[in-house]
């Protein structure tokens, strides 16, 4: 085999529902992931998470938008729209772009006590940070087998742990582990050197990505990833971790020259889309 033309994260991390697909293998092994999220003006977050997720290997992806009706979804025909009210929560990536409102607090109560693997990204974030009732649905999903993974950026950290952003910032490994022991999820503290935390874990640091991630949507997709991954049954502080690393990756090799956009960080989430040159 010419392992050099293999590219290093392929060979390195195993790719749920992407490397290894047996020969008799159906769609129903690869794992279901439903996004919640999609308020008003946000439809593109919730869309960027499920387009990460199928292009990450997902099974099938299922998608409630919170906000005015979508009909179709261009570009992105293989997405089943569901009704939240119909939504069957098998793992979830949430609050793509759920807004501050109403929306996102009235669906979190379900949501923690029924996903049996969770992403939490942004706004619902924020909620958690503002309400404390929520705070014992999500102390009590490990006892229940129940995974959950937060990927707050510094300033949702903050929020969540109380603190000022500059805090959280002054010792990132720190703040990520007390995250994770707070909430006993895995924690991924976002931004340059992402830290992936979790209880009784030694925290990690990323050592992929680059700054030209620092645009509108790449972290919708980290969430849609990380979901595929949680899905397709992976362990979720390793789960975070390799798709972490995995993101980071994809913008590592990005054309120099070319901007990179959250849509097609997505559809590069592949491994085999790193055997293209160029952007597709
Ligand atoms: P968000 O803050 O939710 O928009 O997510 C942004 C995503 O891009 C996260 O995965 C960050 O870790 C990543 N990111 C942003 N800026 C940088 C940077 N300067 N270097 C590496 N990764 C970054
Ligand atoms: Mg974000």
């Amino acid at each position: 085999a010419d392992l050099a033309a293999e590219p290093p994260a392929a060979r390195l991390i195993p790719q749920p529902g992407v490397m290894a697909r047996p020969h008799d293998s159906h769609k129903g092994r690869f794992g279901d992931v439903a996004v919640v999220g999609g308020a008003p003006g946000m439809g593109g977050a919730a869309l960027l998470a499920a387009s990460a997720a199928l292009h990450a290997g997902a099974g099938r992806v299922f998608c409630a938008l919170l906000g005015e009706p979508m009909p179709l979804v261009p570009g992105q025909p293989e997405l089943m729209l569901r009704d939240w009210a119909s939504l069957d929560l098998a793992a979830m990536a949430v609050a793509c772009g759920c807004g501050g409102g109403d929306a996102v607090r009235a669906v979190l109560p379900r949501v923690l006590s029924t996903a049996r693997a969770l992403v939490l990204d942004a706004d619902a974030l924020n909620a958690v940070a503002a309400d404390a009732a929520l705070h014992p649905l999500l102390a009590a999903r490990p006892a229940r087998g129940w995974s959950t993974v937060l990927t707050p950026h510094p300033l949702e950290a903050a929020r969540l742990l109380g603190a000022a952003t500059q805090a959280v910032q002054a010792d990132r490994l720190a703040s990520a582990q007390a995250l994770a022991d707070r909430f006993r999820c895995v924690a991924v503290l976002k931004g340059s050197g992402t830290v992936v935390a979790a209880p009784g874990q030694v925290p990690w640091i990323n050592p992929t990505g680059t700054a030209a991630l620092a645009t509108g949507g790449t972290g919708d997709v980290l969430a849609g990833l990380l979901a595929a991954r949680l899905a397709a049954g992976q362990d979720a502080f390793e789960a975070a971790g390799q798709g972490v690393f995995l993101h980071g990756a994809a913008a590592d090799r990005w054309p120099v020259g070319h901007s990179l956009t959250a849509g097609a960080l997505a559809k590069a989430l592949s491994p085999r889309a790193s055997d293209q040159a160029g952007i597709r």
